[in-house]
Parts: structure tokens; sequence; C-alpha cells
């Protein structure tokens, strides 16, 4: 047995990116010797030699010239400078307090963070065992891990006392249905809406963001809510008709008169105290020991192309194909249609899903069409690829959650475990639970309806038995309807409970009552924690930074009690006394790094509207503070504890920004990486961190609510799989910078500002908790992102942002026979900058099949690639890269040869795929040459270690474009197709394949890799395009580093703009754009995101293809 995989191919020279042979392609013809790159099109193809024998050695492949590839930032040691200024010019206070360390007492309790009232039938979260552990429990760590999600030791969410389970009604009962007045199908709420008690119109922040957000794709419901209406309030206060009387029957949440305990289960159990060594009781072992692989599977030599497999559209297919399907070139854009409900038909209330589902697949669905892999090749649609729409009753489609916020791998949940395991797809949701919302239903009430038994809250996939009484679609009890949910704001009536917009939307936010929090909501806090190191200074990121908190200090969100607080440090710690009444700041110096205190601990907290002038003046003077420092170490470590101490007793943000790797106390860390055996080792090492302070450091932040983000600007390895921690298990955000100079790097620095301004100014929910739920007999045991699991179904979240993305696996512990629909629910518990307890739930509805065929054309491939990502990422942690490549080989080995064996009707030869699973090849080939999976390319470990963090807490639609970028011709832009926002023309030109055959070199290409853009300029490059877009005369005149296209009056220039600009709202982030010459330095990286194409080290598509399929027929 071998793990190695693709490994056997891996070149033995550094930086030799490109060895391919000789290319016809008339981009590489026309190379001048030396530079060839591309696929190598020997024409001699004999499918009969697929089944070679031996992996290929490098000396295989028919190796021609190369071009090598200079690494972007080299390591650079740092000159050894070991004197520090004696004076600064500021007051010193070199030892300020001698006499021991300051007490804390904290405000109001040793336990910040709200919570939530008791749950009544939920037990206690169990303690904090390994296998509730972050990553991957090692029981989920065998040969099989992406099927054998066993998932013993989680157990289920809560072992709740379950009714009798019945056959799920329809979403509502048909006689209630029937009998209540359908909605209106356009319920316009403009008009002025009661207002929650206490909550003033005007207090909703953040929650319309048209500057950032993209425009709302799929509305979340077809009520059009007015973004900055003022939430569903309480019943007016006027008498309402003779209910008013009855005092509301108060529901589970709110346990009237009863105080709830101090213990709270719920949504926020354990959101109380935390166990201050919790994390002595769990596995800190961030890599188990290396457990074998699944068997290892080599790949043969195989020829690169067949002859006729060229880059032609879509061939015909073969006659036993529907017509239309035949004529289908855009086979995504129409895989949808097949499960629409058809007009006409029967109505949802008369239509089971399951029932409709099987008349809707009596004819195949487009998804189920049998695509042969190695005949097809143009695979792409010519738009991005959209979420396939779950087979449910138009009635449930329209109120279900958005695919950009709730997404399943298998948009059909297979009735059984076993079935499951027949697929071999994995199980799991992603999800983008805190994302900008243009619409956004917000309700105040003093009722929060939920099930009595699971917690869950009403939502729209509950059924009504009568007006009184609901039956929860997650557990199935049937609960009683409160008084005060008989009134419905929307239509300011009564008795028509299923019209509450808690049943209307699949996506909704509560303010919460009292009853939610155990101490008043904490106020927004910002900690910056700065290098200021010589490195730091350097490179010039400190001016940045000074001036972009200067621009935006009055956009950070937050109210009149919003405080901030910084901390400086370089071989020791600098604090600044901000105290209102101070003429300046005030500069403290801790020399002892190893015992770490603080020196005025009550005035380095401000509060920033009252020590606003003294923050702008240290804001201006922080740059010039430091200009001249020569001192080269960083105390990192003890920087972070200072401010642990500090931002304990409140709870905040921690924003840390580090230059270099940290030599001095506690935290210190080694160079661990050797850039000559970057390309050529066979696996990849030091994935891991190499000491455990930050993850601890981090879990005690989680404990007093304290999230910390890294910003790292560096051109020397900083061991980010160390440094990371702090922010992974503390629900922080990576940021990196890697080659950050402000004057070498404009791009990078443009990249910072950007990222910097969207950090500082976007939402921000702070103490807060997220729990997800799911219909019975399934089960949650997997989670990835960051946070720290606190119990077994709770994430520990200290912040949350909205460009954070979750995952989570499942696994079918109970069968599902009797049920026809299942539910999937997250809810958000979080403190808003404003401080308020708010609660944001989405709900997803998802049908339950029984044949494999059903599970099959509900797969969702882009969501099980993002999910497989995160497992490789895990799988390359606790085990080896390696076992992770193999892995993810596997699964698209597995999956489609399960599907021939089991799921297809009619045997033919091929490579054969469902529609719907078509590009899973394809986008598993990407995972391989993918930055964080790669191998045989000399890829940095930091770079590497990033990479596989964006993997995990990218939102699925991000994580997708660095793993697959998508690639257009824009030379040639027009208006046909072109999209019209706000009176600007967005051409929509067509996503071209990843191959170097795609190219030309008369035209221009954006390739779109999510964090970064590359705009690559053909040696022949129109002259129009030079000079209309890029305003040079001719090629040559295009400069070696631009990063910015020129503001030119020209319609080709306005196009372009228009399009990249389009591109780049569509994200939170802002990807940096780098236009390439075709010697540019920067070359390779565009190339190696050629997915299609054969490199030195990796196959090409084609080949990928073959090696699947001798697999398959082994
Ligand atoms: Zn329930």
């Amino acid at each position: 047995m071998s793990t190695a995989g693709f490994n056997s191919q891996n070149g033995t020279g550094t930086g030799q990116t490109y060895a391919n042979g000789p290319s016809q392609n008339p981009v590489t013809l026309q190379q001048p010797p030396g530079v060839g790159y591309g696929m190598n099109h020997q024409p001699a193809y004999n499918p009969m030699q697929a089944k070679a024998p031996a992996p290929p050695g490098p000396g295989l492949y028919p190796s021609g010239p190369f071009q090598p590839v200079p690494p972007v930032g080299s390591y650079q040691p740092s000159p050894e400078l070991s004197s520090y200024p004696s004076a600064l010019g500021q007051p010193l206070l070199s030892r300020p307090l001698v006499g021991g360390h300051p007490s804390y007492t904290p405000p109001l309790s040793a336990s910040p963070g709200p919570r939530l009232p008791p749950a009544q039938a939920t037990p206690p979260p169990p303690a904090v065992t390994s296998a509730s552990y972050y990553p991957n429990p090692p029981q989920l760590m065998a040969p099989a891990w992406h099927y054998n999600a066993a998932a013993t030791s989680m157990g289920p969410a809560s072992s709740m006392s379950t009714p009798p389970r019945g056959p799920v009604a329809n979403h509502v009962n048909p006689t209630v249905s029937l009998a209540a007045p359908s909605p209106p199908p356009h319920m316009s709420y403009s008009t002025a809406q009661p207002s929650g008690p206490g909550v003033p119109p005007t207090s909703i922040h953040g929650y319309t963001q048209p500057d950032t957000g993209p425009p709302p794709m799929n509305p979340l419901a077809s009520n059009t809510y007015q973004p900055n209406r003022p939430p569903y309030g309480a019943p007016p206060t006027g008498p309402p008709p003779t209910m008013k009387s009855t005092p509301p029957p108060t529901g589970p949440p709110v346990t009237s008169g009863t105080p709830p305990p101090p213990k709270a289960d719920g949504d926020v159990a354990g959101n109380g105290p935390q166990a201050p060594n919790s994390y002595n009781h769990v596995d800190n072992r961030m890599a188990g020991p290396t457990q074998p692989g699944p068997p290892g599977r080599h790949l043969g030599h195989y020829p690169s192309l067949p002859p006729g497999y060229q880059n032609t559209p879509t061939p015909p297919a073969p006659s036993s194909f529907h017509p239309a399907i035949q004529a289908a070139t855009q086979p995504f854009i129409q895989g949808a249609q097949p499960y629409q409900q058809p007009p006409g038909g029967p109505g949802p209330a008369q239509l089971s899903p399951s029932l409709a589902a099987m008349s809707l697949q009596s004819n195949t669905p487009e998804a189920l069409r049998v695509v042969n892999l190695l005949q097809e090749r143009n695979l792409l649609p010519p738009n991005p690829v959209p979420a396939p729409t779950p087979c449910l009753t138009q009635d449930l489609q329209k109120l279900n959650c958005s695919p950009e916020v709730f997404r399943c791998t298998l948009t059909s949940i297979p009735q059984t475990q076993s079935l499951l395991n027949k697929a071999k797809l994995p199980l799991g949701l992603l999800l983008h639970p805190f994302k900008d919302l243009s619409q956004l239903p917000v309700v105040t009430s003093s009722t929060i309806v939920r099930c009595r038994s699971c917690r869950t809250y009403i939502n729209p996939f509950v059924s009504f038995l009568d007006q009184r009484r609901w039956k929860c679609n997650l557990c199935y009890r049937v609960n009683d309807v409160p008084e005060e949910f008989m009134y419905n704001p929307v239509s300011r009536s009564y008795g028509e409970p299923h019209k509450r917009p808690e049943v209307q939307n699949a996506t909704i936010e509560f303010i919460a009552p009292s009853e939610y929090m155990l101490r008043p909501p904490q106020p927004a806090v910002y900690l910056f924690v700065l290098d200021v190191s010589h490195n730091a200074v350097e490179t010039g990121y400190l001016t940045v930074f000074c001036q972009l908190l200067l621009d935006n200090i009055n956009a950070l969100p937050g109210d009149s009690r919003t405080k901030v607080g910084f901390i400086t440090f370089d071989s020791t710690i600098h604090f600044y006394n901000l105290q209102e009444g101070l003429s300046q700041p005030q500069m403290l110096i801790v020399s002892d790094i190893e015992d770490i205190f603080l020196p005025t601990p009550d005035s380095l907290l401000v509060n920033l509207n009252e020590s606003k002038e003294l923050v702008q003046d240290l804001l201006k003077s922080l740059p010039n503070l430091f200009e001249k420092t020569m001192e080269t170490q960083s105390a990192l470590g003890s920087a972070l504890q200072a401010a642990f101490k500090l931002l304990s007793p409140s709870g905040g943000r921690m924003s840390v920004f580090q230059t270099q790797l940290p030599n001095l106390g506690v935290g210190a860390l080694q160079s661990r990486e050797d850039p000559n055996q970057r390309a050529s080792a066979k696996d990849v090492q030091h994935l891991s961190p190499a000491t455990d302070f930050y993850k601890k450091l981090a879990l005690d932040c989680s404990g007093q609510q304290v999230a910390v983000d890294l910003f790292l600007l560096s051109a020397q390895y900083c061991d980010l799989a160390s440094l990371g921690c702090i922010s992974r298990y503390s629900a922080g955000s990576v940021y990196y910078y890697p080659s950050y100079h402000h004057q070498h790097n404009p791009a990078q620095v443009e990249h910072f500002q950007k990222d910097l301004k969207r950090y500082l100014t976007r939402k921000i929910g702070f103490e807060a908790v997220m729990r997800i739920r799911c219909t019975k007999g399934l089960s949650i045991h997997t989670f990835h992102g960051n946070f720290f699991v606190r119990s077994t179904d709770l994430l520990s979240l200290p912040n949350v942002n909205p460009d954070a993305g979750f995952a989570v696996q499942m696994s079918i512990e109970e069968n599902l026979d009797d049920m026809q629909i299942v539910s999937f629910q997250a809810a958000l518990l979080y403190t808003s900058s404003k401080g308020e307890r708010r609660i944001r739930v989405h709900t997803m509805c998802l049908p339950v099949v029984n044949s494999l065929s059903d599970v099959f054309a509900g797969a969702d491939v882009q969501a099980i690639t993002g999910l497989l990502a995160c497992m490789a990422v895990d799988r390359s942690v606790t085990a080896s890269l390696s076992d992770a490549r193999d892995a993810m080989t596997n699964a698209a080995i597995d999956s489609l040869s399960s599907y021939r064996q089991s799921a297809l009707t009619i045997q033919q030869p091929g490579l054969l795929a469902p529609a719907c699973l078509r590009l899973f090849p394809l986008y598993v080939l990407a995972l391989l040459k993918q930055k964080a999976f790669r191998t045989g390319t000399s890829t940095r470990l930091d770079d590497r270690v990033f990479a596989m963090y964006q993997l995990k807490y990218q939102p699925l639609t991000f994580a997708l474009l660095m793993i697959h970028p998508a690639l257009y011709r824009v030379d040639d832009l027009n208006d046909e197709g072109a999209l019209n926002i706000n009176d600007q023309t967005i051409p929509q030109p067509r996503v071209l394949q990843l191959s170097v055959e795609k190219l030309s070199r008369e035209g221009a290409f954006l390739m779109d890799a999510g964090i970064v853009m590359y705009l690559w300029i053909g040696r022949n490059c129109q002259p129009s395009f030079l000079s209309q877009v890029l305003g040079v005369p001719n090629y040559a005149a295009v400069p070696e580093k631009l990063h910015l296209l020129p503001e030119l009056d020209t319609a080709e220039s306005q196009r372009t703009r228009a399009f990249i600009g389009w591109l780049r709202d569509q994200r939170p982030f802002f990807p940096s754009l780098h236009i390439i010459r075709d010697e540019s330095q920067l070359k390779p990286h565009f190339m190696q995101n050629m997915i299609e194409d054969r490199t030195e080290s990796a196959l090409s598509y084609y080949e990928f293809l073959l090696h699947v399929q001798q697999q398959i027929s082994k």
C-alpha cells in the first residue's frame, strides 16, 4: 500500500513549475524557446494504453524547457539589530507598578456572557470531551473517512423527550390552510408598523448595507420588506378585540415568574462561566499519529489527449438521449427546470413533496442526464453555476432559505445511512449565517415561540394542527400557540398565527427579551495590538493602519458605550493611557514580558466618544513614534496575554497586526520551513502548530467573549500554522499579506487598505453562540470554521462577522422512513454593536428520498466540493497531505463508481456521471492543484496554511472561486446579454475552461480567483484594447507591475472597469488585480490556475478522467 498518489510524479527540482513538452496550441507555438507551458497535445492516443501500470516518474513526461518560478517573496533574514532607542520623546514608564498585579473585579459577574433561559427538557451540555473538540475526532479518521461518519460519540443534539412521531403533515394543515384566507401574493409593509418597546425605528443598524452586500439574488419570501422599516413590534397598545384582556400565556422560553437558574441551556447553554482549564480536558494535539490512509490508488501513465478529444463544442449526444438534451449546451441553466412545479399542476396542498417529486421525475430530470465525461469536454456553463433547487413543492420552495445562507451537499436527503453510504457522497451543511442581507425581517416580541421540547424556533415548516397548536418539524412535539402569537403584526389582525412573519420567512431576526441575557449586553470594545518592531516599521503598514482608523473612527460599529484601546509591542509591551482629561496620550512601557501586568487597568480601554481627541492624537503620532526603532525582537505572546487581561472583564474584539515570527518570551517560534524542500518534499510537514500556546490563549479568550483577528503582513515565514490558532479557536479571522511593503508592493497595500476598511466598518456581533438543529434522526458531528465547540452542537463565537462561513458534517442516525421532508435550523444569538441581544434564525427544508437515483439527482456538486475541501484540510493536519489528496481522489472515484454500479440503468462505455455531478472530477482535480493541497510546486508553507484557513471559513461562493477560478476573455466585451444595474451596463462574457487552449495571444483574459484577479495580456493583444483600456500605445509599454486600470473615457475602458467592479462588488473582501504580460513574474501564478492542463507534477484533466475511469473499472 502506498499513499504516494500523485506525489510519485513530483519533480525533483525546485521551482520547476512548468516543464511541459512541445505544445501545439497557438499561444505556446509562438513562445520563444524556453518558455513553454500548457497541455501536451500528443496526438497519439490509444485508449488501450490508458491502463499502463506504472505511475510515471518525472522523467516519463517529455519535459521540455521550463520557466522557472521566481518566488514572490523570498525569505530574507532580518538584520540583527539589537539597540533600542533610549527615549522616544514620550513620557516613559518602564516599570510603573512594582508591587504585584492589579487585581480585577469583573463588573457584574465573573462569567461574562448573556444566556438563554433554561430549556426544559434539555439536559445540561455534556462535559467537553475530545470527541467534541475540533478538529475531527479520531474515530472519524477511519480510512473511509468521508463516508463512514458514524458519529457515535457525539450523540444526538439532546436527548429530548419526543412524542410519538406521526407522518409529517404538510406545512399547514389543510383544514387550516383551506379555511384561512391566503395571504396576498405580494404584501407590502411600507406603512408604519408598530415598533417594539424601547426600539426606536432608527435603531436597526447594519441590516442593510447596499454598498457592500450583493444585490439580493433570492429574496427571502414573496413579502416585500422595507430594509429600513422598524421591526415588527408587539401588538399595538390600543385595546385589541377581546383578546387583550387575556394575559398572554408565555411560551416555554419565558417561563414567567420563574427566574432562570444560573446554568442555562437552550441556545446559550454554557454561555456562562467557562471552566478555566476546560481545554485541559480535551485533546490538545492538533496532529494525531499518522494513520494509514485508504489504499493508495496509483495513477497510470496516460497520454494527454485522445484524437478527437479536442476543445470543440459539445459533441452531439448519442441518439439515445432525449432530443432536447442533445441540444443542451447550457445544462446547468436547465438543471433546475425539471424540478419546478409544472404550472397548472396539482397545488401543494394536494400533492405531498414526495409525490410531487415522483411525478416530476417520471421523465429523467436534467440532473440525471448521463454524461460521458471522456466525450463531453465543454462542461462549464457559460455563467457561474447556480445552486440546485431542492425537489420540493413550489409552496415550500418559495418559503425555503436562500442557498446563499444555507446549503446542503445533498438537496434530497437519503432515507437511511446505508443509502447515504451507497451514494458515497458526503452529507453536510454549508452556512453563511451572518451574511449582509438587503432584506431581513426583524421581529420584536416578548414571546419568542419555540418548541417546548427541542427549543426549535417556530418556522415556515412547522405544521399547525389548528389555530392553537403547532407541531414541531424537528422533534414532532405538539406545542401550544401563545396568545400573543395570535396577533399578526404584518396584517395587524388576530387569529392568523400561520401568517406571522416567523412562519412566512425562513430567515428572520428577533430582538431578544431580557430572558436571553444574564448581564446587560456588552458594549462594543475594540482593542488594537500593533507590532512596532523595526521590521513592522519597514513595511510601512503602521502609517496605513493609523490613517485608515483615523478616517473611519466614526464608522466603527457601536454606540455611546463603545470603548477602544491600543497596545504596541516589540521586545517590550507599550500601553497607552487615554483617560479623558489628559493633555496627550501617555505611553507606559512594561519590560517584564515574562510576567505581564497592566500598569493602569482603568485608563487603557476608554470610551471612544469621551476620549476621541486623545485617540486621534495617538493615531497621528504612532507612526512617527517608532520611526527610527532598531528593535527587531517580537514578544507577541506577551502582548497577547496583556491584551487578553485588558479585555477579559468586558469581552470584545482584539485586532492583532504582526509582521514577523515572534521570537521573544512566551509563544516564541522558530522557523520550521526549509525553502529547498518545498517543491520536492513528498509530503508537507509542519501543517500543525509548533506550540499549543496560541490555542490555549484562544480558548481563554473564547471563555471571556474575546475574539482575536490576526493581520499578518510579512515577507518572511511567520508560522501561520501556529499563530493562526489564536483566531481559529476564538472565532476570529486571519488576514495574510505576504510580501507586504508600502513601496514595493502597491497591490498588497491597496488590498490591505480595502480589507481593513471593510473590517473596521462591517457589522459585528459580540458574545455570540450558534446552534444548528436538525430533524430527529439526523445528527451533526463535525464542524468546520473558526469557533470553539462548547457542547455537542453549540458553537462559541465571541465575535461573529458577516464574512464568515461554516460547514458541518451530518450522519443519519435513525431511518427517516416516515418523513417526506426534514428541516435544519441555525440560530445565531448575538449582541449587536448597539447593545441589543438579537437572534437570527435560518431554517431550511429538504425532501427525503429512498432511491439512489434521487439522491444523486439532488447532489449539489459545489457544496460537496466545499465540504470536501474542509474535510481535506482536517485530514492534512491530522494525518498527512498525501492522505488528504488520496481521499479527495477517492471521493470522485467512489461516487462515480457507485453511480455506475447502482444508479445507472443502461450500461454504456465511457466515464459516466449524472449531469449534476459532471463537474465533480474537475473540481476534485482543482482541489488537488489548489495551493492548499498541491505538491510538486514550490508553495510557501504560510501560503499553503493560509489557503487552508480560507477554505475552512470562507463562505462557499468565495471558496469555490479559490478552487476553480473563473476565466473570461475581456478584450472583446460587448453588450450582448449584459446586465443593467444602476444605469450601468455590465458585460457578461462567458466563463471559459481553465486551459491555455482558451487563451489567445491576440486577446486579454481576466482570471477571477476570488481573493486575487489576474488580467493577462497576450503578446499580440489588439492595439485597440491596449490603448482604449490600458492607455498604452503597444504591448511593450504595459508596465511590469500594474494593478489599476486607468479610468479612460472610452467605451472599452468603461465596459472593462464595470465588469471588474461588478465582480468585486459581489464579495465583501477586495480582490487585488494584477495586470500581467507574458513575461511577468506573476505569470506562473496565473498559469498555475490552468487546472485542466498538465503540469510537471500534476495530471491534466483528461489524464485525471482516465485515472478515475481506470479505478472504476477495476
Ligand atoms: Zn421540537
